[in-house]
C-alpha cells in the first residue's frame, strides 16, 4: 500500500489516510478491524473516548509488532470533560484504555463552553510530550478565532464533516491561511455519497470505484481522510488512492456538487 503524509505546523508527519472507528463495536469487531487495517498497510487510526473502543484500538496497535514510531493514533476529549482539570483526567483515562506511551494527535471533539480551559490542558500535554500534536474537531472559523484569544499554540488540525456535498470552502481557506490541516470525517457521507451518479461515471472513466473517486478528490485537495469500514476489501479499496490523479476538469465537476448538506450536527448547535 502506497502511503502519503501531510506535515503539521510543528513538523509532525500525519498519514493522509487513516481508519475511522466510530460505531465500530468494542471487542473483537474493533480489534479485528484495526488489525486488518494495519496488516494492509494503514498506519493511522482515528478513535475517541466517545467511541468506547480505545482499548481495542490500543490492543491491536500493541500486538501488531509495528514500531510505535511508524503509527499515528488520534483520540478526542468528549464534551462532558471540558475544562483544564477534567481534560487532563480524561486524557489519563484514554491512555489507561489505550495502554500506549503517547498519543500522536489529541482533539477537542466538539466546541462547547470552556474551549479555552480545555485547550490549555491540551497545550500542557503537548509541552510534556504526552501528545505529539493537538487540534480541534467541528470548529468553525469563529470558534478558532475565540480559541486563539487564549491560546499559546494554534491548533494543528481541524477534523470536520467534509465530503462532496459539504465542501466547506470558506473554512478550508481559513484553515489554510492559519496553517491548520483539514481532516474530513464522514468522507463518504456515511455511504450516502454513492446516491450521486457522478462518482460511478467518473469511476468508469478512471477504472476506479466510486469510493476511490471521492477519497481521491479529497486527498488531491490536501485533506486528510478517515473512511470507516470493518471489511478488509473495502479498507484496501479506500486506501488505494495515491497511484492516480483526477484531471482538473473532474476536480471542478466534483467541486460544483457542493450543496452545504450536513449529515451530522451543526457545531453552532451541539445538543449533546
Ligand atoms: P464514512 O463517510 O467513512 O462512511 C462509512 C460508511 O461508508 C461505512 O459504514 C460503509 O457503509 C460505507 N463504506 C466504506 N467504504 C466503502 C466502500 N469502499 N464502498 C462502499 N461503501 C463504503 O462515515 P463515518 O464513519 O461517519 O466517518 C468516518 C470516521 O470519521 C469515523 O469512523 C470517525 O473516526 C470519524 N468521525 C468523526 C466525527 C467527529 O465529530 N469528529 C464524527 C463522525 C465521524
Amino acid at each position: 500500500m502506497q502511503l502519503q503524509c501531510v506535515t503539521l505546523a510543528n513538523g509532525v508527519a500525519m498519514p493522509q489516510i487513516g481508519l475511522g472507528v466510530y460505531k465500530v463495536a468494542a471487542g473483537d469487531v474493533c480489534f479485528g478491524a484495526v488489525q486488518a487495517a494495519l496488516r494492509l498497510g494503514y498506519r493511522h487510526i482515528d478513535t475517541a473516548a466517545y467511541y468506547n473502543n480505545e482499548a481495542d484500538v490500543g490492543e491491536a496497535v500493541r500486538q501488531s509488532g509495528i514500531a510505535r514510531s511508524e503509527l499515528f493514533v488520534t483520540s478526542k476529549v468528549w464534551n462532558c470533560d471540558h475544562g483544564f482539570d477534567k481534560t487532563l483526567y480524561a486524557f489519563d483515562a484514554s491512555m489507561q484504555k489505550l495502554q500506549l506511551d503517547y498519543l500522536d494527535l489529541y482533539l477537542i471533539h466538539w466546541p462547547k463552553d470552556d474551549n479555552i480551559g480545555t485547550w490549555r490542558a491540551m497545550e500542557r500535554l503537548l509541552s510534556e510530550g504526552r501528545v505529539r500534536a493537538i487540534g480541534v474537531s467541528n470548529f468553525k472559523e469563529h470558534h478558532i478565532d475565540e480559541l486563539m484569544q487564549g491560546a499559546t499554540v494554534a491548533p494543528m488540525v481541524n477534523q470536520v464533516e467534509l465530503h462532496p456535498l459539504l465542501q466547506q470552502p470558506a473554512l478550508r481557506a481559513y484553515c489554510k491561511a492559519h496553517g491548520i490541516v483539514v481532516e474530513a470525517w464522514s468522507p463518504l457521507m456515511r455511504g450516502r455519497v454513492f446516491e450521486w451518479p457522478l462518482f460511478a461515471e467518473l469511476g468508469q472513466k478512471y477504472g476506479r470505484t466510486p469510493a476511490q473517486i471521492v477519497l481521491r478528490w479529497l486527498v488531491q485537495s490536501d485533506i486528510v481522510v478517515i473512511p470507516k469500514s470493518v471489511h478488509a476489501a473495502r479498507m484496501q479499496e479506500n486506501a488505494d488512492i495515491f497511484s492516480f490523479r483526477l484531471r482538473e476538469e473532474d476536480m471542478l465537476t466534483i467541486a460544483a456538487l457542493d450543496r452545504g448538506m450536513r449529515t451530522g450536527t451543526d457545531p453552532d448547535n451541539v445538543p449533546f
